[in-house]
């Protein structure tokens, strides 16, 4: 069988990693500015990580979720601690997607309507309410086309009160990503925000804050929303939580009361997901990795505004996005291959940094010189 094309390959074959450094099959090092798109948290291999994954596997990797398992309570509550969200439940899944789309089902049941608010340059996810909310056509089926998918400009309060005005009795849920990551590190302001909140409450629709990839401390705040003070009615996160094992979540608040099998899947919460989100969760909190992520990203970002050829730095924390004019788009290309430096993109011209949240001031400062020559 011949592997389906799914992504265009990178030539190179990573073999090992260790913290923010890679090394390829041949042994040359890399630096990891990419994270594997936002998911290395810790860094690869922290010790915590691979000692508690390998404690649990010898002891039960998976059962089924029609037992107790009381990693996923213990879950929940440092969740809870370290997000600052003690009394929201948490519900466990696989995917960024999958988190998704169950948040929107859930608003759904909840006031029974079917209209949802997305934005322009939004990504959500590839399955189908998640990727009907997305706005990139080349990845909704004509089957996931719906016009109950009300699609705004981001960050445009003026144009989100026109659209409660007109339907806001029909509307059930706005989601927004606290800082658009595929569409180029676009940060929602703190006003639009606290305008969104403020309408979701006038008319009964569900606030669900998409922190896939803006979320799990990232931002320098566990969930980039905290910023503009507002609590959303629905965080969905995945990405960062596992580290690279795929584990997802939604955190609810108190107000929905999910009835038993309303919300449910065969492997969300299995004991190897719970270990490797509890080892994660450990290691952020004792670390202090949200801390080190504003801190080390501030750094970058003010290095990055003394640089004469960027067009815009954008983003928060260690998510951050470097507006390049046209003419560079060979950076990524010469940081990776001459510098060995691994950063990720959003089109057009976007350098995309999604490190691991304990990247050292040293190698934020070994991309800063490297980035100086290629530009
Ligand atoms: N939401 C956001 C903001 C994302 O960036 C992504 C993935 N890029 C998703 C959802 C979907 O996550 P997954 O690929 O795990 O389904």
């Amino acid at each position: 069988m011949k592997l389906f094309d799914v992504y265009p390959l990178n030539p190179i074959e990573i073999a090992r990693g260790e913290g923010s450094l890679v090394w390829d099959s041949k042994g040359q090092e890399y630096l990891d500015l990419y994270g594997g798109h936002a998911v290395i948290s810790i860094g690869h291999t922290h010790p915590h990580y691979v000692q508690r994954l390998t404690d649990q596997l010898n002891k039960i990797g998976f059962y089924s979720n029609s037992i107790e398992i009381p990693l996923q309570s213990q879950l929940a509550a440092l969740l809870g601690q370290v997000s600052g969200k003690d009394d929201y439940q948490l519900f466990l899944c696989n995917s960024g997607a999958e988190a998704n789309e169950n948040a929107l089902k859930l608003a759904s049941f909840y006031n029974e309507r079917k209209k949802i608010i997305a934005f322009k340059g939004a990504f959500h996810g590839r399955t189908s309410l998640a990727v009907s909310c997305t706005d990139n056509p080349r990845i909704v089926a004509p089957v996931n086309k719906t016009e109950n998918i009300i699609f705004l400009p981001h960050n445009d309060e003026a144009a989100l009160e026109k659209a409660f005005a007109e339907s806001g009795d029909e509307i059930c849920a706005v989601i927004i990503e606290g800082i658009q990551g595929v569409g180029g590190i676009r940060v929602a302001s703190e006003s639009f925000l606290q305008k969104i909140r403020s309408l979701c409450d006038q008319y009964n629709a569900v606030y669900i804050a998409d922190s896939v990839q803006c979320g799990y401390g990232r931002s320098g705040k566990f969930y980039s929303h905290d910023f503009s003070g507002v609590e959303a009615d629905v965080y969905t996160m995945a990405k960062g939580m596992g580290n690279g094992f795929p584990v997802a979540g939604i955190s609810i608040a108190p107000k929905f009361k999910p009835w038993h099998g309303m919300l449910g899947t065969t492997f969300g919460g299995n004991h190897l997901a719970c270990a490797a989100a509890l080892a994660v969760l450990e290691i952020i909190q004792q670390d202090k990795l949200i801390e080190n992520a504003a801190r080390v990203g501030a750094y970058l970002m003010s290095e990055l505004r003394g640089f004469e050829k960027i067009r815009d730095i954008r983003g928060r924390g260690l998510m951050i996005g470097i507006d390049l004019p046209e003419e560079l788009s060979h950076v990524k290309k010469d940081l990776l291959f001459k510098h060995h430096i691994f950063t990720g993109e959003s089109k057009p011209n976007v350098l995309r940094l999604l490190p691991a949240l304990n990247l050292t001031k040293e190698h934020a400062d070994r991309f800063l010189e490297a980035l100086k020559k290629v530009l």
